[in-house]
């Protein structure tokens, strides 16, 4: 099988191109376009595996790796928010023209399985509860907003084209090979080095944080046994505040709590996310990696 993994230089696309080289035959080539997120280094070197730069939106380049892959698989995007809050343009050209262009190709070319990678923040906040696939879609900042909008367009090339697309939704991932800009690197490194910890308003938004192996795996379970036209919520179900975090982190370290430094708060920034996930454990997956466990590797990879 000859998988074609676009936004593979990144964080979780790294870490899921080691996972897919581990655990299957698969030919692997990874599109990255290789901007300040992406990390040629971040990749392995493996008979199975080859690494083309270039972007998810050059049709001619797309229209050639899809014409030879089987498989799709898009991490693919412009991830910050903070970015997208000082301009969403990037957002919009790598998060939906890139997307459009390869489900364009996926068109051409024929595929069996395109898989978007796309995350919990489409839905919005929640204040209790658990969001549901099915629930509507009011993304709140840019980069959100463009992520539902590459979610809405792969559907639609579903029911128009018949392309086998399937989407997962992820809640915040943490783990090695992350940009130092994420919350939980950027407090790894700052508390080793003894600098303050900026926390956005009072420390009380809640995330819940999935280590990025279980999610790795979830998106081989979907790209494997998912239903083509379907969405995929994946959550570990641990809600953490990110004042919360922020102490698990000074304590992983050996930190004093007190570099904790409140800082002026994030427009729109959403108080609460979390999924519900029964759609996702009906295909077998369950996450396996607890959060202290998790952050201890985090913290032995950034340090070590
Ligand atoms: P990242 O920023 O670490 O990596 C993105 C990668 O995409 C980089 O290697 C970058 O070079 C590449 N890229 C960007 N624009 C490109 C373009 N036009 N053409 C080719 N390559 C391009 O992001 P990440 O945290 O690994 O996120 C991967 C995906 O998962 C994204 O789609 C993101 O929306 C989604 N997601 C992330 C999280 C999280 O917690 N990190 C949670 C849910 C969903």
């Amino acid at each position: 099988m000859e998988l074609l993994v676009t936004g593979g230089a990144g964080f979780i696309g790294s870490n899921y191109v080691r996972h897919v080289l581990e655990t299957t035959d698969a030919e692997v080539t990874t599109l990255d376009a290789l901007t300040y997120a992406g990390d040629r280094s971040s990749l392995p070197e493996h008979e199975r595996h080859r690494f083309v730069e270039g972007d998810i939106t050059d049709r001619a380049l797309v229209d050639d790796l899809v014409a030879s892959a089987d498989q799709v698989v898009n991490f693919a995007a412009e991830s910050h928010v903070d970015r997208s809050i000082d301009g969403a343009t990037p957002f919009v050209r790598s998060n939906i023209e890139g997307v459009a262009t390869l489900l364009d190709a996926a068109v051409e070319h024929g595929v069996d399985r395109f898989v978007q990678i796309s995350t919990d923040e489409v839905y919005g906040e929640i204040e209790s509860g658990e969001f549901t696939e099915e629930d509507r879609l009011e993304p709140r900042n840019p980069y959100a907003a463009t992520k539902a909008g590459a979610d809405l367009l792969a559907r639609s090339y579903h029911v128009t084209h018949g392309v086998p697309v399937v989407i997962t939704r992820s809640s915040n991932n943490f783990g090695p090979r992350q940009h130092p800009e994420k919350l939980i690197p950027k407090l790894i490194r700052r508390a080793d080095a003894g600098e303050t910890l900026p926390i956005y308003g009072d420390g009380s938004n809640v995330r819940e944080w999935t280590y990025v192996d279980d999610n790795c795996r979830a998106v081989e379970v979907v790209r494997r046994d998912g239903a083509a036209g379907e969405i995929y919520n994946i959550g570990s179900g641990d809600e953490r505040t990110n004042i919360e975090v922020a102490r698990a982190v000074c304590e992983a370290v050996g930190a004093s709590d007190e570099l904790i430094e409140f800082v002026e708060d994030r427009p729109g920034h959403d108080q609460r996310y979390a999924l519900e996930t029964a759609r996702i454990r009906d295909l077998g997956w369950r996450p396996e990696v607890a959060f202290d466990e998790g952050l201890a590797r985090a913290v032995d990879y950034y340090l070590g």
